[in-house]
Order: structure tokens, then C-alpha cells, then sequence
């Protein structure tokens, strides 16, 4: 993704105007407004960009205050495109395993293929098709599918909300860049000036299979129909005890840098043993987990 903001694409100055909600849409009244602002000529003012918008309905005139990037004298220089642009890791990178494909484990993975990391996504659910199918027993029969439904699945729990983008979080970490990389996945360009950014239920299923289309195209594996329901840890002095069987708490850092998936920890379908019998995880079953080189 390209490290793009706003300020630092030109010198264009920022101007703040409020304008009643049925003027905020004309363009002639954001040049008069900023105009008067600057007390400057309206035939300076070349371009316009809106930068931010948001409405002020605490009163009963209803207001819209809008920040627009003005082009004095020339026009603003134009903008890249944002599109999802993410180098394949080298043969040798380091795995990093993600588990849940949620909106925190696919930002994980383009994160990880920014940082020259491989990422393997282990999800319970469906992609986000046929996942789709799956809501119908529970609006129709009152029925639940365990590992495919509202919650479990492509996108995680809110892949069929109504995709407003809230957090509390405004001053801290990438926001901007979080939207820049739904927008490079297929979000409108809008969201990126609103104050209450909002994908919309019909697109934000879309939008996240884009960002898994980016993903494998970059290197990196999404498994579906996966649940991880158990750690093997490899070396057994990561336990509490030595002699323990499942330990709880790792006792030092636990590095799963070029761990290899073990059979034990891929779907059930790469168990000739289980495929047929369960989709759970092979740690599920009592078959025992071929010798692996680790
Ligand atoms: C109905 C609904 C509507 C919502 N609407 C909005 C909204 O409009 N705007 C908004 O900002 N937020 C909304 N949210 C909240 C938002 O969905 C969550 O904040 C967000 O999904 C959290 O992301 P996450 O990746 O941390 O977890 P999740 O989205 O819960 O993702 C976790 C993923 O891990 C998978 N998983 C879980 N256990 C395992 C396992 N053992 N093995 C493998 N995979 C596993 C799950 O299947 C899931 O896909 C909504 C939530 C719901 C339920």
C-alpha cells in the first residue's frame, strides 16, 4: 500500500467551511465560502478536494462542516490510485499462522506480507459465498451451524453487518491507512472523508473477498473449514511442567517462525484418516499424527 497522505501531497491549504445542509452539496457555494475565508478573488481558487465531511444536526438548522483541500492558483496535483499492491515473500520468509479470519486476522496477513512475512489464515467457517447460505436455518428454523453462520466465517462477525467503520480510536494508530486498504479492496472513496464511514451491507462481503484475493495473490493461504481446537507445542519444556501434557501457559516467548504446519494442524481433509468422518482438526481424532521433521 502506498504511504500516501493527504498533507504530504502538496502545500494546498486545509479550509474548514460550515454551509447549511442543502448548499453543502454545490460546489459554487464551497468556492464562495472559502473566498470570503481567505478574503481572496474566487477566480483563485482553481481546485477543490473535500477532504472531510460530517453533519451537525445538534441544531435545527442542520449543518454540514466540510474540510477542503484548496488549489490556489493551480490545479492539486493528482492522487495515486489506491490499489492493493503486496510483494510475495521470499521462499525462505518466516510463516506466520493466523488464526480466525476475522477483520484483525486478514489485516494481520496483509500486514505480514508488508513485512516480507508469509501468512497462513486458519478459519472455522465458509468463505464469504457459501457462507451466505448458511444464515437461512437460522432466520428460518431457528437452527445454528456451529462453525458457519453470523459470527464464524469469512470476515468475521461482521461481514453481513451493515459495515459502519466505528472506532473509538481517533488519534491513535493507521486509520487512515486501514481505510485506504478497504478502499484499494473495493470500498467507496467515500469513506475516507466521512466522519461516520459506512461500507454498506451489499459491498462489505466483496470487499473482504478482496482483500483474501490479495492475500493468496501475495503468497500467502487461507484455509477454510479449519478449526484450530488444540496447540501442539513442539518442544514440551514451553510448558508449566516439565512432564505436563497441554500446558496452559508457555513459559518463555513461543516462536512459531518457520513452523511447519504439522498434519495435525491441517484440515481435516489432508487426513486420509478423518476426511471422511469429521471436519474438525486432526488433533480432534485419536489417530496419531505422522512423524513430521521437527
Ligand atoms: C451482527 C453484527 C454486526 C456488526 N456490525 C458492525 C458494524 O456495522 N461496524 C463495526 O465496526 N462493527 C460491527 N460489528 C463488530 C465487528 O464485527 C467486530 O468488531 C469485528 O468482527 C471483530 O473482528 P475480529 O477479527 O477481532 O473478530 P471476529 O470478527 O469475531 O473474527 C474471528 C474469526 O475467527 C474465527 N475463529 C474463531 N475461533 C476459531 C478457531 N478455533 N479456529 C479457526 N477460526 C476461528 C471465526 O470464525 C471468525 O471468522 C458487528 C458484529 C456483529 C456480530
Amino acid at each position: 500500500m502506498s504511504e500516501h497522505t493527504p498533507e504530504d501531497s502538496a502545500q494546498a491549504p486545509l479550509i474548514d467551511i460550515v454551509l447549511p445542509v442543502e448548499e453543502s452539496e454545490h460546489v459554487s457555494a464551497w468556492k464562495t465560502a472559502i473566498a470570503e475565508q481567505l478574503g481572496l478573488p474566487e477566480e483563485r481558487i482553481v481546485d477543490m478536494r473535500l477532504r472531510k465531511h460530517s453533519i451537525d444536526a445538534r441544531q435545527r438548522q442542520i449543518k454540514v462542516q466540510l474540510r477542503i483541500e484548496v488549489g490556489l492558483d493551480q490545479p492539486l496535483p493528482a492522487e495515486p490510485e489506491l490499489k492493493p499492491l503486496y510483494d510475495r515473500p521470499t521462499a525462505d520468509a518466516k510463516t506466520v499462522l493466523i488464526i480466525g479470519c476475522g477483520p484483525a486476522g486478514m489485516f494481520a496477513a496483509l500486514r505480514a506480507l508488508e513485512l516480507g512475512l508469509k501468512p497462513i489464515i486458519l478459519e472455522r467457517g465458509k468463505d464469504a459465498s457459501a457462507r451466505r447460505f448458511d444464515l437461512g436455518p437460522i432466520l428460518k428454523k431457528g437452527t445454528v451451524i456451529e462453525d458457519s453462520n453470523y459470527c464464524f466465517g469469512e470476515g468475521g462477525a461482521g461481514t453481513f453487518s451493515d459495515g459502519k467503520l466505528y472506532t473509538r480510536v481517533k488519534k491513535r494508530g493507521p486509520i487512515r491507512d486501514i481505510y485506504e486498504t478497504l478502499v484499494a479492496h473495493g470500498a467507496p472513496e467515500r469513506i475516507l472523508i466521512d466522519a461516520h464511514p459506512h461500507i454498506g451491507s451489499n459491498l462489505l462481503p466483496k470487499v473482504v473477498m478482496a482483500m483474501r484475493q490479495s492475500i493468496l495473490e501475495a503468497g500467502g493461504e487461507v484455509h477454510f473449514g479449519t478449526k484450530v481446537n488444540q496447540f501442539i507445542l513442539k518442544d514440551r519444556l514451553h510448558s508449566r511442567g516439565k512432564h505436563s501434557r497441554w500446558p496452559r501457559v508457555p513459559q518463555r516467548p513461543y516462536d512459531l517462525g518457520n513452523w511447519p504446519l504439522r498434519p495435525r494442524h491441517l484440515p481435516a481433509a489432508s487426513c486420509p484418516k478423518c476426511a471422511p468422518r469429521t471436519k474438525a482438526l486432526c488433533g480432534r481424532c485419536t489417530h496419531r499424527a505422522p512423524a513430521t521433521s521437527d
